[in-house]
C-alpha cells in the first residue's frame, strides 16, 4: 500500500473515531478506574458534561455483588448478576470503556498505566482522575487462610465456592469409606457478616430443598454447616435484637453458630484438599470446604 493510501486510510480511522466519540479530543478528559456502583455512578453523572471520560475496569463486566452468595450456591447463574459495562454505557457518547487493569498512576505526568491481556504499562493521559476500585477483603493478618478460604467478591470467587460445595457432596456420593463423608460434608463459614449469614443460610436451604431427594448413598440433609465468628455476635454492625434473630433462624435452619470462635489455624491435612480449621487452639473441625 503506498504511503498517500495508508494516510489516508489513518485519517478516516480518526474521523470515524471523532465521530462515535461524539466529543472533540480537545475537551477535558476524565479516567474512571472501575465500573462498579462507585464508577458507573460518575461516569453517570458526567452524562452531559463537556468531558471525554475514559472508564477502565480489569473485567469486562459491571457486578452486583450483593447477589454473589447467590452464584456461590447455585441458586443464580453468573450472567444473572452481571452486565457488561460496554453495554451499561452504550448509550453515552461521550464514554469509552477499556478492559484493563491499572497498575500505577503518574500524578506529575497526568496518567495512569494500564495493564491489558497483551500489554503492559500502556499510558493514558487524564485531566482528571477518579479512582473508584472498591475494597479488598481482610483476613485480619491471616493472609496464609486465602489460599484454604476464598472470600466472595468477584464472580470467579462465586463459581469456585459453586463448584466446591457442589463437588463435596459428588465426592461424598462416591465415597466408599463412610467415616470421610462427615468431613466432606462439613462446610465451615469464617466471618458473621451479612455474607457469612446469607451464604450460611442459603448452603443450608440448598442441602435441604434442592439437594436432598438427588443422591442415593448419602444424606444430603445431613451436611453440616458451621458458622465461625470471633466476634461475640453475629451481625455486629447491626443491632443486637437483629443478631439475635438471625441467629435463630440460622439454627432452625440447621447451622451450628459458633460467636466468640476465632478461627486460628487451617492447614491442609489431605492431598485430596482436605482443612482442618482450629478454633481456640483446643477444638478442631475437619473440612472439605471452607470459605471466608
Ligand atoms: C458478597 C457481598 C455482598 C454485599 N451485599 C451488600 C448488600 O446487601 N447491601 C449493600 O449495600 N452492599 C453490599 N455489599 C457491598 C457493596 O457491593 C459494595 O459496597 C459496592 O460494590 C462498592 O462499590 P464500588 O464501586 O466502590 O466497588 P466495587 O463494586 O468493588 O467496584 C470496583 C471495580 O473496580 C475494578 N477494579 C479494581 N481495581 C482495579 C484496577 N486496579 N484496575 C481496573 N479496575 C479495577 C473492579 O473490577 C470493580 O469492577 C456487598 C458486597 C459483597 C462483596
Amino acid at each position: 500500500m503506498n504511503q498517500a493510501k495508508a494516510a489516508s486510510m489513518q485519517s478516516e480511522l480518526e474521523l470515524t473515531r471523532e465521530r462515535k466519540y461524539a466529543m472533540p479530543q480537545s475537551v477535558p478528559c476524565v479516567v474512571i478506574v472501575g465500573g462498579g456502583f462507585a464508577g458507573l455512578a460518575a461516569a453517570r453523572a458526567l452524562k452531559k458534561a463537556a468531558v471525554r471520560i475514559i472508564l477502565i475496569d480489569r473485567t469486562n463486566h459491571h457486578l452486583f455483588q450483593p447477589l454473589l452468595y447467590q452464584v456461590a450456591t447455585a441458586v443464580l447463574a453468573p450472567g444473572q448478576i452481571s452486565s457488561p459495562i460496554r453495554e451499561i454505557l452504550r448509550r453515552q457518547k461521550n464514554t469509552t470503556v477499556i478492559m484493563g487493569e491499572v497498575t500505577g498512576v503518574d500524578k506529575d505526568q497526568r496518567c495512569v498505566f494500564v495493564k491489558s491481556p497483551d500489554r503492559e504499562n500502556v499510558p493514558v493521559k487524564y485531566d482528571y482522575l477518579i479512582l473508584a476500585t472498591g475494597v479488598r477483603h481482610s483476613y485480619f493478618g491471616h493472609d496464609q487462610f486465602e489460599k484454604f478460604a476464598p472470600g466472595l467478591k468477584s464472580l470467579a470467587n462465586a463459581v469456585e465456592i459453586r463448584n466446591k460445595v457442589l463437588r463435596a457432596f459428588e465426592q461424598a456420593e462416591t465415597e466408599e469409606d463412610v467415616s470421610r463423608h462427615r468431613d466432606l460434608l462439613t462446610f465451615v463459614l469464617i466471618g458473621g457478616g451479612p455474607t457469612g449469614v446469607e451464604m450460611a443460610a442459603a448452603i443450608a436451604v440448598l442441602v435441604r430443598d434442592s439437594l436432598r431427594s438427588e443422591f442415593r448413598r448419602i444424606d444430603p440433609t445431613s451436611a453440616r454447616i458451621v458458622l465461625l465468628d470471633a466476634a461475640p455476635r453475629l451481625l455486629g454492625s447491626f443491632s443486637e435484637s437483629l443478631s439475635q434473630a438471625a441467629k435463630k433462624q440460622l439454627e432452625r435452619l440447621g447451622v451450628e453458630v459458633r460467636p466468640g470462635h476465632a478461627a486460628d489455624q487451617i492447614h491442609c491435612i489431605a492431598r485430596s484438599g482436605w482443612q482442618a480449621v482450629t478454633w481456640r487452639r483446643s477444638s478442631r473441625d475437619a473440612t472439605g470446604t471452607l470459605c471466608w
